[in-house]
């Protein structure tokens, strides 16, 4: 079966920017293709076994040649994969579509463009002014600063898009001194407002106003650096350039998948722009249906939850094996923690016993061994340990151990590469160890960047000192307020 190819725009970067229909189609493909000027915090909730590849140029160097994405683009989608070719701002705008989609017409492979908005929207709503005006300006043309080489190259006619309205120049900074030179001879007056935005809609967004006849120097003197469009005209009088979005930069989180979303909503109220990109995730142990339906037979007298996934993952294995629970109404219920008891009570459970999460399966077994020696079964995850029971096996309960769920890591670390190389993180939280050791296999770049690294948790700490990050900053509490704090102070 063919696959499809999607042409996604991402927008100008800020990921509420996107589409619902981008955001959908990033979601579910299985290939994506990403261009230089993408955003990584556009590519929250890609797929859990997506491959993600870098197209883009950087840093001078060149990205892949033309053909070699396009051939990309038809050897995933013959292997019947869902590809996302995402393109910054709108991909029928400077994004050679056109010669992407003639290659995949060749081979009959079906495609589908996804709009989004483009670089010169996306400065204007910056900006809070109007590209057009019944008074200043009935046309907008939007125009590039630079042309391809060697190409047919119809010459540009600066003075027809000079004559009624505004100019929106992309791919211009570069270029600007002899772009300027030519709308100057093309007779618009060197005195025409100009306006300058520079990755507008991301946490690090710049503008700045000058003339038209100044535009090289400004370019020169504030060191205006791509990706930048200029705008041209009277309309540009109106821009309020004083109105800056919080720069609070751009955050890397790595928690687990199954999480829940706070971190992430947090994070962004507070200015920030987020890539969670979650290292781990759980999923049921293979034999949980067989071991529940043995333990049916003999239920023994106590059942012991050790966590909130080990419930959901023990009610999950009664659902898909055709159970319920009722195999346990005989059966004293107990849980290691207040959350655990939260997630029983939340499926009609009610616990009879519960420890303190702060004591976990030590004090609970404490409370235990008051009682007669009685049979337990004891949900847990396969990593999970043992040690907090040995006094209930040591006062002479019959303990069974059973499997819900286990961790799962991520295969491919490509996103998280992308960001790095990019210089997009400013900070990355770390909740645990393993997230090191994720890291350092799929990712070693993120250990070596010039940001923030915060840990929670000592042990969480000690593993990224010893994968060679030097000072990590600690948060002092366990919990999300503790990093705003932190990140905050950094
Ligand atoms: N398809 C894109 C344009 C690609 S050409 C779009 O529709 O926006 C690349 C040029 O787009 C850059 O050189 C710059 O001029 C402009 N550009 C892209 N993203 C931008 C942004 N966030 N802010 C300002 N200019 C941007």
């Amino acid at each position: 079966m063919t696959g499809h190819v999607y042409f996604v725009g991402a927008g100008p970067g800020a990921p509420g920017l996107l589409t619902r229909d981008a955001h959908r189609a990033i979601q579910t493909a299985h290939v994506l293709l990403v261009d230089a000027l993408v955003s990584p915090a556009v590519l929250n909730d890609i797929r859990w076994d997506a491959t993600v590849v870098d197209v883009g140029k950087r840093g001078g160097q060149s990205g892949p040649a033309q053909e070699q994405i396009t051939e990309r683009l038809i050897h995933e989608a013959r292997a019947g994969r869902k590809v996302v070719r995402l393109k910054g701002g709108d991909p029928t705008t400077f994004g050679r579509l056109s010669e992407e989609i003639e290659g995949l017409q060749k081979y009959g492979i079906p495609w589908s463009v996804v709009p989004g908005i483009t670089a010169a929207c996306a400065a204007a709503a910056a900006a809070g002014f109007s590209l057009t005006d019944r008074d200043l300006s009935a046309s907008l043309t939007l125009l590039t600063g630079h042309r391809r080489v060697g190409g047919p190259n119809p010459e540009l006619d600066w003075q027809a898009a000079s004559r009624s309205g505004t100019v929106a120049v992309y791919m211009g900074v570069l270029q600007a001194h002899d772009n300027v030179d030519k709308l100057l001879q093309a007779g618009v007056p060197p005195e025409t407002p100009v306006l300058i935005v520079r990755r507008a809609s991301w946490n690090d967004e710049q503008m700045w106003q000058t003339r038209l006849a100044d535009l090289p120097d400004a370019i020169d003197r504030y060191s205006i650096r791509p990706p930048a469009v200029w705008i041209v005209g009277d309309v540009t009088t109106n821009a309020r350039i004083g109105v800056r979005r919080p720069n609070n930069g751009n955050v890397v989180l790595l928690r687990p998948a199954g999480q829940d979303n706070g971190w992430k909503d947090r994070l962004e109220q507070t200015g920030r722009q987020v890539l969670w990109f979650p290292l781990q995730r759980t999923i049921p142990a293979p034999d949980i249906g067989r071991r529940l339906s043995e333990l049916a037979e003999n239920p023994g007298d106590y059942a012991i939850f050790t966590s909130p996934n080990a419930v959901r993952y023990w009610l999950d294995a009664h659902t898909s094996a055709g159970h319920d629970v009722r195999s346990w109404s005989g059966v004293r219920i107990a849980s290691t923690g207040e959350a655990t008891t939260a997630a029983l009570a939340a499926a009609g459970i009610r616990c009879d016993l519960t420890s303190h999460s702060s004591g976990g399966a030590g004090e609970l077994a404490t409370i235990l061994a008051n009682n007669q020696p009685a049979v337990a079964t004891i949900f847990q995850a396969a990593d999970g340990q043992s040690e907090g029971f040995t006094k209930l096996a040591t006062a002479g309960w019959q303990l069974t151990y059973c499997r819900t769920h286990k961790k799962e890591l991520r295969g491919d670390g490509r996103l998280l590469q992308l960001a790095a190389s990019r210089n997009w993180i400013n900070a990355i939280i770390w909740t645990s160890s393993s997230q090191v050791e994720g890291v350092t296999r799929l990712a070693p770049e993120m250990l070596r960047g010039q940001w923030i690294h915060i840990a929670i948790g000592d042990p969480t700490a000690q593993a990224l000192v010893s994968a060679g990050v030097p000072e990590p900053v600690k948060a002092t509490h366990p919990d999300l307020e503790s990093v705003v704090n932190v990140l905050d102070q950094n």
